[in-house]
């Protein structure tokens, strides 16, 4: 018999720009969906499931790991909405050793006690925080362990920079069997310009917008409720959005190498979208119009 495939997707993105209310309501309309989820938190701030379990903190595979010696892996899976598998790798304590450390020991102790085969997932997503794409954050993307990644980006240069940076890093893994890019999630969408802005981004670094999600209201208050969009307000417009996410994600095949810009062509293309915006403000060129 051949083992169920099991899909391992990573979700990169600058910090504070939606990666873990994107990837929870990812994981809770995927096993609305029927499929078994497990949401792998990599941020050393350990709160990507959160929303997964009425707002309460899980310990992590780190400091578990720091009590007791020796840790079977079932001590540090947590159950959350929908019996999704929640996670949290964890980091070193502040200001020692390198953050990217949980998710390099959480993966080998789940790869060493087969935990994967064991639950027969169909997803594991991990949240990646992407700012700085080091040693140990690489590891999802190095080594085979995720097949694709996708990542969280408004139209702010500062998230576009950090999607750059990662498609760099993907483009160098990629020569050694690393995941590969699936597509942006476009986060915050509300204005016309900051779709242009991030069409545009994908068009140059031939890749592709999987969904855009609007900045909501709802997603503030489910959040406040402790829960994701898709458990707090399932008849939403915004669960919508996640659903078809999720649907998107789950008939995703062939992810790509991405062309990142280089240097001076990321500035030109950042100072393009500066004189444009002041020309639309002034009311010069019309939204969509070429300068
Ligand atoms: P990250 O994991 O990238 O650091 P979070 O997912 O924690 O970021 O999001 C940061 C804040 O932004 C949270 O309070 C979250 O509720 C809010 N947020 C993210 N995406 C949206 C959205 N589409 N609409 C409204 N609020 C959002
Ligand atoms: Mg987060």
């Amino acid at each position: 018999m051949t083992e169920k495939e099991i899909k391992q997707i990573a979700i990169y993105g600058k910090g504070g720009i939606g990666k873990s209310t994107t990837t929870s309501n990812l994981s809770a309309a995927l096993s609305d969906m029927g499929y078994k989820v497990m949401q792998f938190g990599c941020d050393p701030k350990a709160d990507s499931t959160n929303t997964l379990r009425d707002g309460s903190y899980i310990p992590t595979v780190l400091d578990t790991l720091r009590e007791k010696s020796s840790v079977d892996a079932h001590d540090v899976i947590f159950e959350g909405f929908n019996g999704i598998y929640c996670v949290e790798a964890g980091g070193p304590a502040p200001g020692v050793g390198c953050a990217g450390r949980g998710i390099i020991t959480a993966v080998e102790l789940f790869k060493h006690q087969r935990i994967f085969e064991e639950l027969a997932l169909d997803y594991v997503i991990y949240d990646v925080l992407g700012d700085v794409v080091c040693g140990g954050f690489a590891v999802p993307i190095r080594e085979g362990i995720a097949q694709h990644v996708f990542t969280v980006s408004s139209s702010d240069f500062m998230s576009i920079y950090a999607a750059n940076n990662l498609f760099r890093g993907i483009q160098k893994y990629s020569r050694s069997g690393g995941a590969l890019l699936g597509g942006v999630i476009a986060n915050s969408i509300n204005q016309g310009y900051s779709r242009e802005i991030v069409d545009d981004f994908v068009s140059r670094t031939s890749t592709q917008v999987v969904e855009y999600v609007p900045r909501s209201i709802t997603v503030t208050q489910c959040e406040l409720q402790g829960k994701t969009t898709i458990e707090a307000a399932p008849d939403s417009k915004q669960a919508q959005v996640y659903t078809s996410l999720a649907e998107h994600i789950a008939a995703h095949e062939v992810s790509t190498i991405p062309a990142p810009l280089g240097v001076t062509e990321l500035q030109q293309w950042a100072a393009h979208w500066s004189d444009k915006l002041l020309l639309q403000a002034e009311g010069k060129v019309a939204a969509g119009e070429a300068i």
